[in-house]
């Protein structure tokens, strides 16, 4: 028998496959095409309408740069808002923080959490903590009614486009920056510098939410399976600044494990290369 493949095109010209041993699950449900592989290489993993969102072998460094970042530089996080992230990762590795009080995860599509659950344990484990509370609803629509009541949102969301477009959208940084308490911060996965059309939804958010905070940042993390591996985050703040105000002896008495994420490599994440620096400040 042939081998199977599955390939996502990363522009017209440039395609990535991994080899695959077998489709666990596909379905459509009311947002999106909802699949699950199995590899040889990458181990289980999940697309949304045939773009790859996590694999069960790297996926602990999007999870681990998504949380802990945040986590290094708020001492006091208490509420947490995560929108999207039905898979569970970013739950889980939040889950490792004794203080933290509250998270609500607002995920549009039920049948993302059902199907990681059933599929992807590893991360779907994130739902088990009784501190988290799972809402599913738009994440738009949620935070317009939060004033002042999280410490750190994170958007852990799709690409810009279908459900996830409305979370690109200066409406959307808004009504975070409201939802945020004093200190507040907002994370988002914040695309790719690489290839056109993720370069150029990076600089649409960067210049929407430079608009709409005091202060923001971006950072990077090496992500195999992402578009030219090279994967970006925003970090915005009301205050606190993602270098000056880590406090990596704190973050380090507590005794986090973590496989990618460590405080000195917290410190690289946020030097750039000039290529991407100079498109950060097109919109700056
Ligand atoms: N954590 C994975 C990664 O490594 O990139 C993927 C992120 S998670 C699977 C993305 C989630 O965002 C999806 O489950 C999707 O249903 C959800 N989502 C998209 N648009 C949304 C919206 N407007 N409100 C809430 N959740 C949304």
């Amino acid at each position: 028998m042939d081998d199977l493949w599955y390939s996502e095109y990363d522009t017209p010209n440039v395609r990535f496959s991994i080899k695959v041993n077998a489709q666990l699950h596909s379905e459509q449900s009311d947002y999106q095409k909802i699949a699950v592989y199995d590899s040889p290489e990458f181990g289980r993993f999940l697309t949304l309408d045939g773009v790859l969102m996590l694999t069960e072998r790297d996926e602990f460094i999007y999870h681990e740069m998504i949380t802990h970042v945040p986590m290094a530089v708020g001492p006091d996080t208490k509420r947490v808002l995560l929108i999207g992230g039905g898979d569970g990762g970013a739950a889980r590795e939040l889950g490792k923080y004794p203080d933290i009080e509250r998270i609500d995860v607002v995920e549009i599509d039920q049948r993302v959490v059902a199907v990681c659950k059933q599929y992807l344990p590893r991360t779907a484990c994130g739902f088990d903590n009784p501190k988290v509370r799972l809402h599913f609803n738009d994440g738009l629509r949620f935070v317009r009614s939060a004033e002042e009541e999280y410490d750190l949102i994170i958007v852990d969301s799709t690409d810009p486009s279908g459900p996830g477009e409305v979370l690109f959208t200066k409406e959307f940084y808004g009504n975070c920056l409201k939802a945020l308490r004093r200190n507040g911060i907002m994370v988002n996965q914040h695309e790719s510098p690489f290839y056109g059309e993720d370069a150029k939804a990076m600089k649409a958010a960067h210049k929407r939410i430079v608009s709409v905070f005091p202060l923001a940042r971006v950072y990077q993390a090496h992500i195999p399976t992402y578009p030219s591996g090279q994967w970006l985050f925003g970090f915005a703040s009301k205050g606190p600044h993602p270098l000056k105000d880590l406090d990596a002896a704190r973050w380090n008495a507590l005794g986090i494990p973590t496989r990618y994420y460590n405080t000195n490599l917290h410190r690289g994440s946020f030097y750039l290369a000039n290529y991407i620096e100079e498109a950060l400040s097109e919109n700056e």
